[in-house]
């Protein structure tokens, strides 16, 4: 990864030191793929300042999908056009075992590229399960922005994020709560999003079931599926948190680090 700001000769010395700081927290960062988002680098205005936060342990799309590859092309947001992130629930079983987690996944993956959905890859960009930890879903969203599928249409703009359940009455549990908020905070400073409780952010949908093509969406920057679709998606147990309480907490995290 080149250090383009740097060698471009930055006039502000701090501008070159940030963005040597997002590579040294990277370079070490748990993420198994071990890259780095690439608009992080060579784009001083996509360094957070300060709150760069450090990747979660995440595991790569191989851990549960080697032998299921995308069925056809997946294309990627354009820089600068990830404006939101969508937290969904899977709306299944809530009682698996962290052995059953990589099957489960699985079992989307047959859902989405099925001639009933007919997408390319699972859903999701990420997942999180009920133990806390977090997958790569759709194959290449460690390293970039790839475009995601929803129920309903997907308007873009947006990195979708699953929790493994059902949250309709339930809400997700803590050790859940605590590794989605650490990926929407790792996202939101990968993004450049501001996060901060009533931060919104406004385009041109691209087309769903509430959000026609060419309709004008104003959104909050961390929204439910059901802000986006006619969906009950991602249920009202975990919507509740997703609007309410998850943009202090992910603002927190930035922060914090
Ligand atoms: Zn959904």
């Amino acid at each position: 990864m080149e250090l383009r700001p740097c060698s471009r000769g930055v006039k502000s010395v701090t501008a070159c030191e940030l963005v040597t700081t997002v590579k040294i927290l990277h370079a070490g960062a748990t993420i198994t793929s071990g890259v780095i988002l690439p608009h992080w680098v060579g784009s001083a205005s996509a360094v957070v300042p300060a709150a760069a936060t450090s990747a979660p342990h995440i595991r790569p799309r191989q851990d549960w999908g080697a032998d299921l590859p995308p069925t056809g092309p997946l294309d990627a947001e354009q820089p600068g056009d990830v404006r939101f992130l969508l937290v969904h629930h899977s709306a299944s079983a809530n009682d698996y075992e962290t052995s059953g987690v990589a099957a489960q996944i699985r079992s989307f993956y047959h859902l989405h590229t099925s001639p009933s959905k007919g997408w390319h890859d699972v859903a999701y960009n990420f997942l999180v399960d009920r133990f806390g930890g977090v997958w790569e879903g759709r194959q290449g969203s460690t390293t970039q922005p790839v475009k995601g599928d929803a129920t309903g249409g997907s308007q873009g703009y947006a990195i979708l994020c699953c929790f493994i359940g059902n949250h309709e009455a339930a809400p997700p549990s803590q050790e859940a709560q605590q590794a989605m908020v650490a990926l929407l905070a790792w996202l939101a400073d990968s993004y450049a999003i501001d996060t901060a409780p009533g931060a919104t952010t406004s385009f041109t949908s691209r087309g769903s079931n509430r959000w026609p093509p060419g309709a004008s969406v104003t959104t909050t920057t961390i929204a439910g599926h059901r802000d986006m679709s006619h969906t009950a998606c991602p249920g009202d147990a975990s919507y509740e948190l997703v609007k309410n309480t998850f943009p202090q907490l992910v603002t927190q995290a930035r922060l914090a680090r």
